[in-house]
């Protein structure tokens, strides 16, 4: 097998010495080899030999998608040797973002996965039910071929036209899966449709689950263990630069620092921060020959935990991802976190729902569409559980069907006063419920 499980376990000392070996050398190779990073290296007058410990990795300027969005080749070492691309949706109106892969990349990448499932007590014992969308889209491949890689019986599902396709699926006596491997946000609602038509989720086959692409709040987890009755851990990766996951303990990501250095930074003032601090995660692939990410601030919130845990395992550990800071907006003067409309929907138990924050004569207005039975005054509990979370009124709360899904992920909440590539759909789908 290709991969290398006890590199979970290496010892401190000896992941500083390779993370250091790595550092010098990719330094030299994005040097030579891309615009971004020679470009950016230059700017601040330094030389790939000025960089020769961890330390001296805070000398180099910090990169972002906006750079990749911008100039996709730029950040590409060995462009002739790319053998595929994968895209990130441009979730937050900067575009998409072109992901390119060497051979030698993928399998640093499916290795990764590889160990974020062992990490989830997966094995080639089990039956993979990886509904994560294939395509453009990238975990559904990686995870695709880190099952098989494992040894695993893989049922492919990646995007169905409805719910219960997945679930007729799912409860297939020919299929048994036993993990399920997705978004939470769906095998929650998958559950809870299979419960409101009388059937009990907890009777399927599934023992785990490997939840990953948004963040998880600890209700959701419980949530979705109590329905499926299965073991859940999350799992965090972006495609420009690697994958975690988190073990038995699931006491934070663990991240595998052979392959990608993470730092946390103040996200305004760039300060590398101490362990436990919440900052920016900033990233730099060691491995990497197609896109090299170096001192890419990702705009996920989170802070390191420290190294050790109880598995044993020695890799640093990363706290759960709560929050994108580009997705912080400020509503009437008021700032705010999507997240906080998720933990207010949540409370109601409202599993779909679409937010809408707009413009109207100068004013913000929050528009709220629920896809839920308008009974026992919920629409007034949506209202107080904004209120307490937010401190905001909603302008409207409606009762629809069919929300439509905005973009991969299934985005909640769209900002129409900021450029998104998703408006249109949203427009449309408003016009429509009018
Ligand atoms: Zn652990």
């Amino acid at each position: 097998m290709s991969f290398d499980k006890d590199l979970d376990f290496i010892k401190e000392k000896d992941l500083i010495k390779l993370q250091e070996n790595r550092l010098r050398k990719v330094i030299h190779y994005a040097y030579d080899n891309t615009r971004l990073y020679k470009n950016k290296l230059k700017s601040v007058g330094l030389k790939p030999d000025d960089i020769k410990t961890l330390d001296d990795l805070k000398k180099i300027p910090f990169s972002s998608k906006i750079d990749i969005v911008s100039d996709p080749e730029g950040a590409v070492g060995d462009l002739n040797n790319v053998f595929k691309i994968h895209t990130t949706s441009g979730t937050s109106g900067q575009g998409e973002t072109i992901v390119f892969f060497t051979k030698s990349d993928w399998k640093t990448y499916v290795a990764q996965n590889v160990r974020c499932l062992v990490r989830c007590g997966c094995t080639a014992k089990d039956r993979y039910y990886n509904s994560t969308p294939y395509g453009m889209f990238f975990a559904g491949q990686v995870l695709h071929d880190a099952a098989k890689e494992l040894g695993g019986f893989i049922i492919p599902a990646s995007t169905l036209k409805t719910g219960m396709a997945h679930l007729n699926n799912i409860f297939n006596p020919i299929f048994r899966p036993t993990v399920f491997i997705g978004l939470p946000q769906y095998f929650l609602r998958w559950g809870n449709t299979w419960k409101k038509i009388g059937k009990n989720p907890s009777d399927s086959t599934l023992k785990k689950a490997y939840v990953l692409g948004e963040p998880v709040p600890p209700s959701v987890r419980k949530k979705i263990e109590d329905l499926w009755g299965v073991d859940c851990k999350i799992g965090y990766g972006l495609s420009e630069i690697g994958a975690g996951s988190e073990c038995e303990e699931k006491n934070g990501i663990h991240w595998p620092e052979d392959d990608v250095i993470v730092e946390v930074v103040d996200p305004k003032t760039g300060e590398v921060l101490g362990p436990n601090e919440k900052g920016e995660l900033v990233f730099t692939t060691l491995n990497k020959t197609g896109t090299i990410a170096i001192r890419y601030k990702s705009g996920d919130e989170s802070s390191i935990l420290g190294r050790g845990c109880a598995c044993g395992r020695n890799l640093v550990r990363i706290s759960l991802i709560e929050q994108r800071l580009d997705d912080l907006t400020k509503i009437k003067a008021t700032l705010v976190n999507p997240y906080q409309f998720e933990s207010a929907m949540f409370n109601n138990d409202i599993r779909t729902y679409l937010c809408v924050i707009d413009k109207v004569e100068d004013s913000d207005v929050i528009r709220i569409y629920v896809d839920a039975d308008e009974s026992n005054n919920l629409k007034n509990k949506i209202v107080q559980s904004i209120k307490t979370h937010l401190k905001l009124s909603p302008t409207s709360v409606k009762f629809v069907e069919n929300i439509p899904q905005i973009g991969r992920k299934g985005k909640r909440f769209i900002d129409l006063r900021k450029k998104h590539p998703m408006a249109e759909i949203v427009r449309e789908f408003e016009a429509k419920v009018k």
